[in-house]
């Protein structure tokens, strides 16, 4: 493909996340988009409450990646400029876990139009996708037949992921191949907030999860089932702080697991399991990881920036 016919791919994708068409990508038009998939991909009956959860999952997913390939100043939004350099420079391309979250929309977008639940999807279902997704069959090369390598009047759902290659302007076959861009080990990071804190911590991580994503998340019971349902990140839950969480972030850091701590904390009230809160901050500063006790510094912690720069 030339750089011109690239270019035009670039564009047309950027047109399409762009729901609400302010010439930005943020969180909310990806929300907007699969409820739009998740509108469209109906037959009859309602996507089972499984699909439309794993669809919207997926595109959360897919948010945070693509903003944590190509939001370079760090605002949360994806302005054109920012998704057109970033194509240019094979930044969506070259990052496995951009790669992974976009088989798994795929993933979820077949299983939704599977109808049958038995692992093929027809042409009849196949055509639902271009009136769910907004995609042109013609001009962004997605026909069935072109799918349908073997001609068996269906596709697998491994030929469905055959559409990043179409839609991604840099996309090769070895996209389709999970095993041919392993991804790095990550350093962890724990989430942990306190009861009155937590609106907050998820306010927070809502405009920071492309700064999160090159993190493995810890989070304890309760703060990490709010970030994963409320901004479907990817979080090994821990127990509960006042059963034992914070403890468990704590034998984590020792084992070397854990390499920064964002601890949203009440100062305000007295907590049972005060003495845990205690023995995390000694850890931390024992094992002198980074840990950040509020907005402010946690948004140093995770983007790097300085107090002179802002
Ligand atoms: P929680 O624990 O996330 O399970 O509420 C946090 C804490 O109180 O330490």
């Amino acid at each position: 493909m030339d750089y011109q016919a690239r270019a035009q791919r670039a564009h047309a994708l950027f047109d399409l996340y762009d729901v609400d068409r302010d010439r930005h990508i943020t969180r909310s038009d990806l929300r907007a988009y699969s409820d739009r998939m998740i509108a469209g991909l109906r037959t009859d009956e309602d996507l089972t409450h499984d699909h439309s959860h794993a669809l919207r999952t997926a595109f959360s997913h897919l948010w945070i990646q693509l903003a944590a390939v190509s939001d370079t100043d760090h605002d949360g939004s994806i302005g054109q400029q920012e998704f057109i350099a970033a194509t240019d420079r094979g930044a969506f391309d070259a990052d496995p876990r951009f790669r992974r979250a976009v088989l798994e929309a795929l993933d979820a977008i077949a299983d939704a139009l599977d109808v049958e639940g038995d692992g093929y999807i027809a042409r009849a279902d196949y055509a639902r996708l271009f009136d769910a997704s907004g995609l042109d069959p013609h001009e962004h090369g997605l026909s069935f037949d072109e799918l349908d390598t073997e001609r068996a009047g269906f596709l697998h759902h491994e030929q469905l992921r055959a559409l990043a290659l179409h839609l991604f302007p840099l996309a090769d076959p070895s996209w389709l191949d999970p095993a041919s861009a392993p991804v790095v080990e990550r350093h962890g990071i724990a989430l942990v907030a306190h009861d009155t804190r937590k609106p907050d911590l998820i306010a927070w991580a809502a405009d920071r999860s492309a700064d999160l994503a090159p993190y493995r998340i810890f989070a304890t019971g309760t703060t990490g089932s709010l970030l994963a349902d409320k901004l479907g990140l990817e979080v090994t839950a821990l127990h509960s702080g006042p059963l034992g969480g914070d403890q468990q972030i704590g034998s984590r850091i020792t084992e070397g697991e854990i390499h920064a701590v964002i601890f949203f904390w009440d100062p305000l009230t007295a907590h049972p399991h005060g003495d845990d809160v205690r023995a995390l901050v000694r850890l931390s500063t024992l094992a002198n990881i980074p840990i950040a006790l509020n907005a402010a510094s946690a948004d140093l912690l995770v983007t790097g920036r300085t107090l002179a720069t802002g």
